[in-house]
Order: structure tokens, then sequence, then C-alpha cells
């Protein structure tokens, strides 16, 4: 028979923290901890396989309620106390826990078992009658949210109701006798609206909280979740059943998280938070701001270290046994009951991708790990957080004389942003959303946030709140998502009509600009300008020497070893001098793709151009070309001269003809007047070369074969640069990249005309330079025949974009009313023009790359689509065998990492 309830508790356990599939992470983790001898209250665990039968058919499988049953005799056991019992009952948590963290995103049920007999028993085994009677009114609140659909907020008037009139401010200040009212408002809201009453029966309780567990897995924020994250909707969550410590006991009670590390820079050390007297929650809720962990200048609070000192010392030794356990940076969650210290999760924890790089590097040199797996410790994609602009220091420093500072809150999530103030995470969400003209830049302004505001928060460039700690909901998720975030802003206040916020006198209107730095937590009025990261200073700008950069230094160590493990090489996607230098230095080997048509629109070429284009012959084209040509000629030597040495893939133009027609009435004139010809003629011209579908018409390969003379301009103008660049004493490697190919013969003719015309500059020059001529792949067909494209081919570069956008007949530029819907409905697991559709147009790539190296051995292939720059993808493309991608700049970084990953996870069994 499939086990399918697992235990743990009192020194050993049926799982280990290997069995995340079927335990989830909270599950499996509390079976290590329990395996390793740490106080963790006793429990067990039921699989995800249960949760995935039990959401298949609506109910508990067979045999279920039996194995329940024996754990719960063991938990009973190994805790002395009785679930149900009237005297000193047992009480029991129960929790969601999936395979990967998905914070509080799913329900929870804290305190089940108690009922009007065993709360009188919980009153006198703690012998504090406020606190049992509070325990009882969270859980009927719990309960009848979670599992009987009540609204939460009824519970919370009621409880707002009951301290106005107690005259107190905070829950742990009323008085028993106006918490039993409390109780029986609770009931009462309950009876009405869930035309149930609320169970008396521990039992019933049990079971209805591990059903509403269960298919919290389907709520809509743990979707939504789930697809910002891109995890998958079938692995199911596990439920913790787990005996009830308390951290509202009293004052030498409490409950906090702490991190072994920094979650926000890295930094070694103790972490965290805690908030003395107060249960389950409350931390991560961020309903008070807690106290620190570790004694703190700034803090202004006492510390966990002053107060409860012997508490803080075993602490500080179980999270460095765990994190030398999992060689892995902890969060762990704990309570403390009257003076006792108890473990109730443990988890890799979140941090920021300064943090990440950070940890990883000192965990090779604390060795706890080997430099491969500090490799596979960062997440490529977090690398942003490292490149990403901070506001401009003499900006902020104006900011701040002018007074426009407001506030200090904590610094929670790092970068820099600025935006337009939304007060609620639908208006956020609208704002940013919004079509066309009006989508604005947001900044989420809450009191505190909830897990009902994921979307909202997604949609913002920033999130500002007014309570809650490092480790608040707010803080996790922003972090998770990489966005700037300040919370514990205590000196915000958010006006009762929810259209502004205020600190002391000055009033922020909704839709007013603000700046925050999650770096700094420093919130200031209006809009703020940025500058480049510190690791931007040290290699682009060179305005920082790498001593005085320590997050350079973490840095350039791990992008040294993705070097060494790496097998494809990293190029850029660049068209300019300077965006070439930029990729240079942040690690790019030559560029895979100069986009031609980028260098038109130029004020000083675009008529230029447009004569080229709309030129009734070919000497009219030819008497344009030759004023283009110079301009090409210096662009390509600035290019060359920024790359000396490393290949440079110049692709022939590709331009959708309609991006550069005239259409206003200025335009046409300049046009005409230029040309010598009257509006009219160039209005007519313009009417010829309109075009139904220009995606799909004259570009590419085919505006080379009709307009051969301009193709042969732009070559003329590549290879008198790379002698120019060559005669100074500079290597030069170009690459001739034919774009939108679909046939032989198309590539055929016009390679044929590039090497005529290269070794025609090149030998009047006298000089040898090396070059290439290749094609795009961005065709289906051309991947269809690749084997004979292949024939006439130097290289192949794979377009993705265009390849993504005729494999699924979307047209890239008229997705935005379908493909949002496709992916939120999950008709499509995600964007395809971001992260690679490996089942089909990933097929065809690897079609593509075997026919074609099956004809030509060792053809050099890479790919310059976005898909480069996306690291699923480039794991994908370290399979099929490509010789490198090719990414925008700032990408760089991401891609060296992403295609080390790729070569190491190649390599594990
Ligand atoms: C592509 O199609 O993937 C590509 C790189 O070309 P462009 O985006 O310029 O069409
Ligand atoms: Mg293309």
């Amino acid at each position: 028979m499939t086990k399918r309830v697992y235990l743990f508790g009192a020194g050993s356990a049926d799982g280990n923290s290997g069995m995340k599939e079927l335990l989830g992470g909270k599950g499996a983790n509390l079976a290590e901890m329990a395996n390793l001898g740490l106080p963790v209250p006793a429990g067990f665990t039921i699989t995800t396989e249960v949760c995935l039968e039990y959401l298949k058919v609506g109910g508990f499988p067979d045999g279920l309620r039996e194995e329940v049953g024996k754990a719960m005799v063991w938990v009973e056991k190994t805790m002395g106390r009785k679930f149900g019992a009237a005297a000193d009952p047992l009480l029991l948590s129960c929790r969601s826990g999936a395979r990967a963290s998905m914070p509080g995103m799913m329900d929870t049920v804290l305190n089940i078992g108690l009922n009007d007999t065993t709360l009188e028993g919980l009153i006198k085994a703690s012998r504090d009658e406020r606190f049992a009677l509070d325990c009882y009114r969270r859980l009927i609140e719990m309960y009848g949210d979670v599992v009987m659909k009540v609204k939460r907020e009824l519970y919370h008037h009621a409880l707002e109701a009951a301290k106005k009139s107690a005259g107190v401010s905070e829950d742990r200040h009323l008085p028993p006798a106006a918490l039993r009212e409390v109780v029986a408002a609770y009931k009462n809201i309950t009876r009405q609206h869930a035309g149930r009453p609320f169970p008396e029966d521990p039992l019933e309780q049990i079971w209805g909280a591990i059903a509403a567990v269960f298919s919290s897995w389907n709520i809509p924020r743990a979707v939504e979740y789930r697809r910002i994250h891109s995890l998958p909707d079938d692995w199911g969550t596990a439920v913790n059943v787990q005996s009830m410590v308390f951290g509202n006991l009293g004052e030498d009670c409490g409950t906090g998280v702490a991190f072994t590390r920094s979650p926000a820079t890295g930094q070694k050390g103790i972490y965290g938070e805690f908030l003395p007297n107060a249960q389950g929650e409350d931390v991560v809720a961020g309903i008070r701001t807690p106290q620190p962990i570790r004694k703190s200048a700034e803090a202004g609070l006492p510390s966990l270290e002053e107060t409860m000192p012997a508490i803080f010392t075993e602490l500080c030794a179980i999270a460095e046994r765990l994190e030398k356990h999992f060689r892995e940076m902890q969060d762990i969650e704990f309570t403390i009951m009257k003076g006792v210290l108890y473990t109730l999760q443990t988890r890799r924890g979140a941090r920021t991708g300064q943090a990440a790089v950070r940890i990883a590097v000192e965990m090779v040199a604390d060795g706890l790990i080997a430099e491969n797996e500090a490799l596979l410790r960062v997440d490529a994609e977090r690398l942003t957080d490292l490149l990403a602009p901070a506001f401009d220091p003499a900006a902020r420093e104006r900011a701040t004389r002018e007074g426009r500072l407001l506030a200090r809150g904590l610094n929670a999530g790092p970068g820099a942003a600025c935006g337009r103030v939304a007060l609620t995470a639908e208006k956020a969400f609208a704002m940013a959303r919004a079509e066309g003209k009006t989508r604005q830049r947001v900044i989420l302004v809450r009191a505190e946030t909830s897990p009902e505001d994921i979307k909202g928060m997604a949609a913002s460039e920033g999130i500002l709140t007014a309570r809650g700690g490092m480790t608040s909901h707010a803080a996790v998720v922003a972090r998770g998502m990489g966005k700037p975030c300040i919370v514990g802003c205590g000196a915000i206040s958010i006006a009762p009509d929810g259209k502004s916020f205020s600190v002391g006198e000055r009033v922020v209107k909704e839709g007013d600009f603000i700046s925050i730095d999650g770096t700094t937590g420093e919130v200031l009025i209006g809009e703020l300008p940025t500058t480049s990261s510190e690791i931007v200073r040290v290699l682009v700008d060179r305005t920082l020497k790498p001593d005085a950069a320590p997050a350079y230094k973490y840095f350039a160590s791990l992008m040294t070893w993705a070097d060494a493990v790496r097998r494809m090489r990293v190029r850029t996607n660049a068209d300019t001098p300077a965006d070439a230098h930029v990729a240079r230095e942040l690690g790019a080997q030559g560029i895979g793709l100069c986009r031609t048509e980028h260098m038109f629109f130029g004020e000083d070429r675009i008529v230029a151009v447009r004569e080229m284009i709309l030129a009734d012959d070919e000497a009219g084209r030819r008497r344009a070309l030759q004023e283009i040509l110079p301009m090409q000629r210096a662009d390509f030597t600035g290019i060359f001269e920024a790359m000396h040495g490393l290949p440079v893939t110049i692709r022939l133009l590709d331009p959708p003809l309609h991006e550069f027609l005239p259409h206003e009435k200025a335009q046409i004139e300049g046009v005409a007047k230029a040309m010598g010809i009257g509006p009219d003629h160039v209005r007519r011209r313009v009417e010829a070369l309109a075009e139904a579908n220009p995606m799909l018409g004259h570009r590419g390969c085919r505006l080379g074969l009709t307009y051969p003379e301009i193709y042969e301009v732009q070559v003329q103008a590549i290879f008198e640069a790379a002698v120019e660049v060559a005669s100074k004493g500079i290597e030069v490697k170009p690459e001739v990249m034919i774009p939108l190919v679909g046939t032989v013969e198309e590539l055929r003719r016009l390679r044929d005309m590039t090497v005529a015309v290269a070794d025609r500059v090149l030998g009047a020059a006298g000089h040898k330079v090396e070059y290439l001529v290749g094609t795009m792949i961005e065709v289906p067909r051309a991947c269809l025949v690749a084997a004979e494209i292949a024939g006439a081919a130097q290289f192949f570069s794979f377009g993705t974009n265009d390849l993504t956008q005729m494999t699924f007949g979307f047209s890239r530029d008229d997705t935005r009313n379908f493909l949002p819907f496709y992916v939120a409905e999950r008709v499509l697991p995600g964007d395809p023009f971001q992260s690679m559709d490996a089942a089909g147009v990933g097929r065809l790539v690897e079609m593509a790359v075997k026919e074609g190296r099956g004809a030509s051995k060792g053809l050099k292939i890479g790919i310059c689509g976005e898909h480069g720059g996306d690291p699923a993808s480039i794991n994908f493309f370290h399979l099929a065998g490509l010789d490198y991608v090719s990414c925008s700049p700032y990408r760089v970084p991401i891609a060296r990492l992403a295609a080390a990953q790729a070569s190491l996870k190649e390599k594990r069994p």
C-alpha cells in the first residue's frame, strides 16, 4: 500500500529533506530537522499525491482516515497530551507546503481542537484565560475564512468594535470578558454567513482544515504566483499537521524568523526579526513592526540578543548547524514558549541578486560548497539586480536639500524605482496595464500587503508599505520578483478614504510621482534620475575602482568561474559603438547581430534613406545610396574599433519598409524637396509600397534580391571600413549575414554578390581580411531545407523572433490582444517571444542544427533572437549544440552564467 502519512518529531522522522516532491519543502525539512534532533513539535505530513487525488475526485482516498488516526495517536503519545481532551488539550496547526516555497499564497489554520469544552481545559493548563480566548477567536476567524469561506473583514470589524468599546488599541490588551464577547460575536458571524455553525467537534475541524488546505492549491493568488514564477500546476501541496506551541503566552514567549545571512546584502551572521508575545503568522503578516534578533544601533527597539540572551545563543547555534547541514543560507521560523525554543520550519532563504552572488562566493571561501555548486546557486536572471541602475547620488542630494526626502523605512528589496502612487493593488494593476499612452509606471503604496495583492505588486515598479518587517509578505514577495521594496515605513499614514497618504503635514495623492530606494530605504517626492550600478561603474564607466566596489568583486569571481566551465560563447546584439563597448566590458565575445536598419533612423540620414526607398529606378536609388555610403562606413569603422579583434556579424538591411516610409505632410514634403519631385509623386510611391502585412512582405533578402544595389553598397561600406581599421593595425573579423532566407537560391545569389564586392574592395586595397558569409535561419522553411542551405553558408544564426512569429503564425506586432490572455489562461505555458517554445520552435532549431551540420561538418551556429538572453532558452541552445548565443548588452553576464549552468547541468547525472 502507498504510504500517505509521514511522521516527524521527538528526534526522528519517516521522511528526510530529499523527499520534497512527496512531502513538500516544509514537510521534508521538518523531517530533516527532527532527524537532526532539533526541537521540532511532533506532527505528520500528508503527501502531495493525496492532494492531487483529492483535487481530482473531490474527496479523500480510502484508508486515509485510518492512517491519519494512527498518526494522531503517535503525536498524542509523543506530546503527552490528547487532541479534544477536556483537560490540557493538544492543539494542532494545519499548513500547506508545496515543493517550492509559495510564501503566504496558500491557506493555514492554527489552534485546531478548541471548542467550548477544550477552551476551559486550555485556560486551566495555561493559567491564562486571555491567551486561551485569544487562541479560540483566532481559530474561529481562520477556520471561518479558510474552510467556511466567510469574509475575513467581517471578523475584523467585530474585533475593531470590541477594541473600541474596551478603549484599547492593540488586540493583546483586550480583557478576557471582552474576548468572550468577541468569540460569541465570531460564532454568530460564522453561522449567519456560512449558513451553519462553527464545528465544535475537533475531528470535524481537522478534516475540514486538511480539505481546505489541499483546495487552496487552486485559489487565484496561488495560481497567479505560480504563473509569475513559472511553477507547474500539477505539483499539488502537502499538508503538515503539527502540535501547536505558543508564542503568545506572555513576555517570555515570542515568534520570529531568522536568516543565517542577510537576505538583502548576503552579509554573514544571523539576521532576522521577532515579535514578543505573538502567535503564528503575525511576523509574516506585517501587522506589527517586529524587533531585531541581533543588537543594532539603528533599530531603536530592544533585540532578542538583549531581552532573551540564552535563547539568542541557542538560536545562533541552531542556525549555524542548519546552514552547515544544508550548506545553504536558511530561513528559519521559530517560536519561544515560556522560555523554551522550538523550530517550526527551515528552508532555503529567498534573497536578492546581490545577496545570492555574495553568499555563493563566500560559501566557496568558507569551504561549504565548490565553485561549480556556487554557479548553480545563483538564479542567472537575478544578475539584473546587480546591473540595474540606482538613483544618481547628486540628484538625490539635491532632492534632500530641497526637502523632498519624505520618509525612511526598511530596505527590504534593493534597487531604485520611480512611479505614480497607487494605493490599492487593483488600481496599480489598472494603471500599469492600461493600453497605449495611458500606461503608467506605478509604485504600490499600502499599509501592509496581503497575498491577494500579488497581481498589483507584479505590475508595479516598486512597493512601499507602512507596516511590516524584512520578512513580511511584501518583502518576501517583492524580493522574489526582484522589485525594489521598502517596508515598515511607519511615518506613512494612509488616508481613511484611501485616496492619499501623508507624512506629518505633507500629503501625497494617488497619481503623484514618488521615488523609492530599496537599497537605502528612502522615499522621495517626485521623479529622480538614476545612475549606473556599481558593476557598470567599474567595468563600463570606469568611474569606480574595483577595490572600492565589494559587490563587483563577488560578481567578478562568479563570472570567472562561469567562463571557465561554459562551452557556448556569448556575443551581443549591438548597432552602435557605444553599445558594443558596454557589451564588451560586460564580457561579450563578439557581436552576433548588428541590425543595419537601426543605423538609418538618425535625422541626418532618414531623408536619404527615404529617397533610396522611394526612388523610381535604380539610378535614383544609387544616387541616394552614395549619400548613405560614407555614413555606413563610419558606423562600421566605429563598431570594428570597439570590438577590436572580436568577430562582428553584420546583417544586411532587413527593414519592414513601412517603418521608413514618410506619412506626415511635412515628411512627404521634405523628401519631395530632396528628390526634386512633387509631393503627389511621393505620395503615389508611398501608396504603391504600402503593404497589408509588412512583416511578411518586401523585407530581408527579398529586398536584397530585388534592389541589389542596396546590399552592394552596404557590403562595400563594410569592407572599406574593415580595410580602414585593419590598416590601423586593429584586427577585424567581419561576418556578413543575409536575413530572412527561405531557399538556398536566395542565399546563393546574395552570397556570390557579397563575395564579389568584398573581394573587389579588398583586392583594390591590397589587404587580406578574413571574413565569413552566412545566413539567418528565421523562416520555418529554412529549417526544413537546412542541409541545402548549409551548402551555401559559412554560418547559421537563428533569428528566433521571426522563427517564433512564423512558426506560431503570431504577428510579433499584434499579440497584445490575445497573448496576455493565452498566458493568463494557460493556453500557453508562457510568452513564446520571451522564453523559447522548446516543443515547436525548438524542434525546428534542433532539426536545422542536425541537418546543417550533417551537410557541412563543424558549421558554426549561433542564435541572435531575444531568446539569446533568456536562461531557460540558453539551456536549450546548449543542449542543441549551438556555438554561441547573442543577446542585448546588459544581459551578457546573465547569458554567461546561464551558459555555465547549462554545461554543469548537462554533466550532472
Ligand atoms: C529575429 O528574427 O530573431 C532577429 C534577430 O531579427 P529581427 O528581430 O531583427 O527580426
Ligand atoms: Mg528577424
